[in-house]
């Protein structure tokens, strides 16, 4: 196996923990809104369309009766579209305590302040820890193996070395059945890179996010460094700033087929809704989730800039090579 540390071991180990620590620490201070105050966020509509493709990738993808593993999986804003899919079992892990601690409490159904809701029908473990680090086969081998493994907005956070990008696939494969499929969203590297070439400087963005590349990709071309650790500060208003990494897409699938994976699509979040949009039941899950807006005021609809960094991220799903045991 690689090593694309070389001799820096240890100031490497060092630094990647303190990037993991950073995003740890970033997604754990942001504290539950009120409806009110999502409802004014300016990436509001942005945020209806990433629930509307993570719905979308649920509905197609999800069987009833399914073991679900949700890597990365925050406050748990994706319980309600699993119980939708009236999945099975549900274990969703996150780095982050603040936020596996207000996943706990949604499930738990109190102090819900963005619905009021019976409890979920599904029986669920949440856990705090880190998906990209640590051997999750034996973390849950009593409750794998799982049907389905999502990781939405989160996969690149592992792309910080080839250690951790590495760790997260070699969990997911090892936690799959055999026919099993991972689904997940994540910046789309192509798009990234291309912004920056176009960019003036090393940084790119508009009203709502901005994206700055480290002085050492000063040259833009990315042909001396690895594929891993190409690190990006990202920031999206009232949502995100921390430190990412890109994650090539064509290393990304051979890498994933290393781990027994075949591709069965990945799409910019723009073709997505393109293609989906053709479906009336996702025509009418988009009028109900209230993203495209119902055109009568101003800000009742995605604006241009929250459309431009919608292009920023795809969606993939690759399936888990081998039959699904029968009986
Ligand atoms: N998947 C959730 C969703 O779609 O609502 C949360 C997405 S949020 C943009 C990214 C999440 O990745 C955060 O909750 C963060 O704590 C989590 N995360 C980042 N690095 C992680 C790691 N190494 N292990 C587990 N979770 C991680």
């Amino acid at each position: 196996r690689h090593d694309p540390q070389g001799g820096a071991n240890f100031l490497e180990d060092e630094s990647t923990k303190i990037f993991a620590r950073k995003v740890a620490d970033h997604y754990s201070a942001r504290s539950n809104q009120t409806l009110e105050e999502r409802e004014a966020s300016p990436i509001i509509h942005l945020k209806k369309l990433n629930n509307w493709i993570k719905s979308v990738l649920i509905q197609l993808y999800a069987r009833r009766g399914d073991a679900v593993l949700d890597l990365a999986c925050g406050k748990g804003g994706d319980l309600i579209k699993w119980d939708k899919a009236k999945v099975g079992y549900y274990v969703g892990i996150d780095i982050a305590e603040g936020s596996i601690k207000d996943c706990r409490t949604r499930y738990n159904g109190d102090a819900d302040h963005h619905q009021r809701r019976k409890k979920f029908t599904f029986p669920a473990r949440l856990i705090c820890g880190d998906c990209y680090e640590v051997r999750l086969d034996k973390v849950l081998a009593d409750d794998a193996p799982f049907d389905i493994c999502s990781c939405q907005f989160a996969l690149h956070y592992s792309w910080s070395t080839e250690a951790r990008a590495r760790q997260a696939l070699a969990n997911v494969s090892a936690l799959l059945r055999p026919g099993g499929i991972f689904i997940g969203t994540m910046p789309d590297a192509n798009v990234i890179v291309k912004k920056l070439r176009e960019a003036e400087g090393l940084t790119f963005g508009n009203s709502v996010y901005w994206v700055r590349f480290d002085e050492e990709f000063s040259d833009k071309k990315f042909k001396s460094s690895s594929p891993f650790g190409i690190k990006y500060t990202f920031h999206l208003e009232d949502a995100v700033d921390c430190p990412e990494w890109i994650v090539p897409f064509h290393i990304f699938k051979s890498l994933a087929e290393e781990y027994d994976f075949e591709l069965v699509f990945a799409k910019n979040s723009h073709e997505f809704v393109h293609e989906y949009m053709k479906k009336p039941e996702f025509v009418e899950l988009m009028r109900r989730l209230g993203a495209l807006g119902d055109g009568n005021q101003d800000n009742s609809t995605l604006s241009a800039d929250e459309w431009e960094a919608a292009y920023l991220y795809m969606s993939f799903v690759l399936r888990k090579r081998g039959q699904p045991d029968k009986s």
